[in-house]
């Protein structure tokens, strides 16, 4: 699930989860949930984090290994927020093709940059998230997004792997939207 942040990849990543019965995993979720514990990763990320940067790309993809590693039952995985430098896809498409899989696509949910700025800004009332409350660091996620990120849609466009989704809408239409599209794109059986 690809896009610029605020763009609803988490709410649907999690919902088409549940609708295909794959294990969803998003990575700024599990970098919040090891800073939240203090653990060491989470000591080490938190900075990159406030500061709307990437996390190294190192330290990103042994933590999404890691993680993969843990559903050895899966009967899929839906990414969310990775990979978001090549060099990450890089990595992941070395990493499934090691354990015999390979991404079967990539969908990016396309939304206009004022309406993610207004979703951000009204997340923050709730998500407790300090990279959402500052408008700057808004502004640097946005940039990096830009800059870092938006590269990896051509990789996979490249491979003929990438489609562009209409992120607008309400919650339910988004998600009826993808589910079409996924099952056009691969045997959910
Ligand atoms: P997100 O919850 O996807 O908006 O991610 C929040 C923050 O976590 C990002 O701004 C990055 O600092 C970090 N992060 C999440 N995923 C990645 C990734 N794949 N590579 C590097 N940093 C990441």
């Amino acid at each position: 699930m690809f896009g610029p942040p605020g763009s609803g990849k988490g709410t649907q990543a999690s919902r088409l989860a549940s609708h295909f019965g794959w294990v969803h995993i998003s990575t700024g979720d599990v970098f919040r949930r090891h800073i939240k514990q203090q653990t060491e990763l989470g000591q080490k990320v938190q900075q990159y984090i406030e500061a709307g940067q990437l996390v190294p790309d190192t330290i990103t993809v042994a933590m999404l290994q890691e993680e993969m590693q843990r559903h050895p039952g899966a009967r899929g995985f839906i990414l969310d927020g990775f990979p978001r430098t090549i060099a990450q896809a890089e990595a992941l498409d070395d990493m499934l093709q090691a354990n015999g899989m390979e991404v079967d696509g990539l969908i990016a949910l396309d939304v206009p940059e004022s309406e993610l700025i207004e979703r951000i800004q009204i997340r923050s009332q709730t998500s407790g998230r300090a990279d959402d409350a500052d408008p700057k660091v808004i502004q640097e996620r946005l940039k990096v997004y830009h800059t870092q990120t938006a590269p990896v849609y051509e990789y996979y466009d490249r491979r003929g792997k990438a489609l562009t989704i209409d992120g607008t809408g309400t919650i339910e239409q988004i998600t009826q939207r993808l589910v079409e599209t996924i099952e056009s794109l691969v045997n959910t059986a």
